[in-house]
């Protein structure tokens, strides 16, 4: 049995554009990502659906975030008029314009809009009054599938999170991402012992690298397009692996774009043999649909038995495994991608 964890507060949470490069476009992260998953797993065969309907507490939220954040966060979305000094755009989204630069510009100021740069590195992740709602309960949707590994009931569990989490860190928004859900998972599953990560987004999981830099009981692996020309450019390169007190806990394997299936089916075998030296109790897959030859966002040329693949890689590793939602924005296969991964670890 898959269970499938969703929660239709996401809908809240729908942007209506997104700047790039002096163009607006309409927001590729919208609701109907996560909504076309739904539909196309809920109704199959061996399915379970679960809605959490309590969300986490601001205290689970504040175990992997800083405080200042997480309130700032929830401040500024539900009390949204209250700090913008004109009438809210009508499309009543607050997006960040003015960043700190480091050294002299870098104190947190009373300025909430000043806050928003502060606590932001991207111009992607605007703020509405259905944002808070909508991240927390990816949050809790993401913690949720955690519990559910953790009760052991089902074969397989998939969290569809929306908005996604792997670019927020500690105390970063950015990249359509405001909680970071594995992470929240992740600390969750820290009772059966050490837990690693393999992000298999297209885009490297910065904000959860930032999140478990120090931690030498987490491994934050990620396979992604090469910084160099994609998006997070500052992170996500192989030297990287780790603060000094989780040295090699951190592992990364940037690919050249033009990246076909059978190169990312090599990348996927290292990452899961550097895993499995750490000797991890538990797994969490960030899952980014994003790599599909047919993604926008994407440029990859994996097809759909190498999502058959990659899921029957995962399961070799006979890991209590949660599945986390993160990117993909060809909103037409997104389901049908999601289905391959199943079908493939549960083969
Ligand atoms: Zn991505």
């Amino acid at each position: 049995m898959i269970q499938l964890i969703y929660a239709s507060q996401h809908q809240l949470h729908d942007p209506p554009t997104e700047y790039a490069q002096g163009d607006m476009m309409p927001y590729p992260e919208m609701p109907a990502r996560a909504d076309q998953i739904y539909h196309h797993l809920a109704g199959q065969a061996g399915v379970e659906v679960i809605e959490p309907h309590t969300p986490l507490s601001l205290e689970s939220l504040m175990a992997v975030h800083d405080e200042g954040f997480v309130e700032f966060l929830r401040e500024i979305s539900t009390n949204l008029e209250q700090y913008w000094h004109s009438p809210l755009p009508d499309h009543g989204y607050l997006y960040p314009e003015v960043f700190p630069a480091r050294r002299h510009m870098n104190r947190l100021r009373d300025s909430m809009v000043g806050q928003l740069g502060y606590y932001t590195f991207d111009v992607f992740a605007p703020i509405g009054k259905g944002t808070w709602q909508a991240a927390l309960y990816s949050a809790t949707v993401a913690a949720t599938g955690a519990a559910q590994v953790l009760e052991g009931q089902a074969s397989a569990v998939y969290a569809l999170c929306r908005p996604p989490g792997h670019h927020a860190g500690y105390d970063f928004v950015g990249g359509y991402c405001y909680l970071n859900n594995a992470a929240l998972a992740v600390n969750r599953l820290r009772e059966l012992g050490r837990v690693a990560i393999i992000d298999i987004d297209y885009h490297h999981g910065n904000g959860t690298q930032h999140i478990f830099w120090d931690d030498p009981d987490v491994f934050t692996g990620s396979l992604h397009a090469d910084p160099t020309f994609e998006y997070p450019y500052y992170s996500g390169f192989a030297d990287e692996i780790g603060g000094s007190e989780a040295i090699h806990a951190t592992h990364n394997i940037p690919l050249p774009l033009g990246t076909d299936g059978s190169t990312y089916r090599q990348a996927v075998h290292e990452m899961i043999e550097k895993a499995a030296a750490f000797e991890p109790s538990a797994l969490v897959i960030p899952v980014g649909l994003d790599t599909f030859e047919d993604d926008p966002n994407c440029h990859f040329g994996l097809q759909l038995d190498d999502y058959v693949y990659i899921g029957k890689a995962i399961a070799e590793m006979g890991l209590p495994t949660l599945f986390v939602q993160e990117g993909g924005y060809n909103v037409e296969a997104n389901g049908l991608l999601a289905e391959k991964l199943l079908e493939g670890f549960l083969s």
